[in-house]
């Protein structure tokens, strides 16, 4: 079998770290969450949601297991050694092998991170509030492994040509790096706004915690409405999943 839509990472992670973003494309639910909804928090039916899941597990080993977040958009961050119920984080870092650290995205910035000995990997849901608040400064210090001996992908998120923010975004963006993130922000057509480019944002935070291996899917999510959920451009609408594990033992 085939299985629903996805897109593989192109990056430098050795092959056993495995990492992945599915698409809207190979499930069954409905409008407007039309069809590979992956979360529980949006309003789609639990049945569709389940049998989605499923479709999703059916995908990978069945011992892997799964750990699901609860994003707040804040800057903490939980190492896990197993599964369990999903967590209040928006950062997810693993040592062990077959447990898969997930976040759910529908424009925010899926930033995936591996040891290139491939012995650690992290996943960071990543929106402009928690690049501000610091979230992939903290998951990439909690990581065990030096910066220079990881990589970094970024998966789809809504892009410079549709992330409209106000001056008060930019600012809070603009501080928290003392002022070296001007350049990530355009002016846009609507007075007084400006368009923000996340993957911009985030690939400089990489490189200035020391990060030199920083790769992107480069796509926008709110352009391409075949392939992906976008929560400003639909509102009520469904998730993608962005996953990433430890499928065997380290080089
Ligand atoms: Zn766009």
């Amino acid at each position: 079998m085939l299985g629903p839509d996805q897109i593989i990472p192109d990056w430098n992670a050795p092959r056993h770290v495995k990492a992945l973003v599915t698409t809207r494309e190979g499930g069954v639910s409905l409008p407007p969450f039309e069809s590979f909804n992956l979360a529980d928090h949006v309003g789609d039916s639990s049945r569709a949601i389940s049998q989605n899941r499923k479709r999703l597990q059916a995908m990978f080993p069945n011992t892997l297991v799964w750990q699901w977040l609860n994003q707040v958009h804040g800057a903490a961050v939980a190492e896990i050694e197993a599964a369990g119920e999903p967590l209040s984080v928006d950062g997810l870092i693993t040592r062990n092998e077959g447990v898969a650290c997930c976040v759910l995205t529908a424009d925010c910035l899926p930033v995936f991170l591996a040891s290139n000995r491939g012995n650690e990997v992290a996943i960071v849901h990543a929106g402009w509030r928690g690049l501000v608040a610091g979230i992939i400064e903290n998951t990439v210090h909690k990581m065990r492994s030096p910066a220079n001996e990881l990589v970094a992908w970024l998966g789809p998120s809504i892009g410079p040509c549709h992330f409209e923010v106000g001056e008060e975004v930019r600012t809070q963006v603009i501080d928290s790096e003392g002022g070296a993130l001007a350049g990530c922000f355009a002016i846009a057509r609507n007075e007084r706004k400006y368009m923000a480019d996340l993957y911009g944002i985030a690939t400089h935070k990489l490189l200035q915690l020391g990060i030199t291996s920083v790769t992107a899917h480069d796509s926008c999510t709110y352009c391409d409405a075949d392939r992906f959920f976008s929560y400003r451009r639909d509102g009520k609408t469904g998730r993608m999943a962005c996953l990433i594990y430890i499928d065997g033992p380290a080089l």
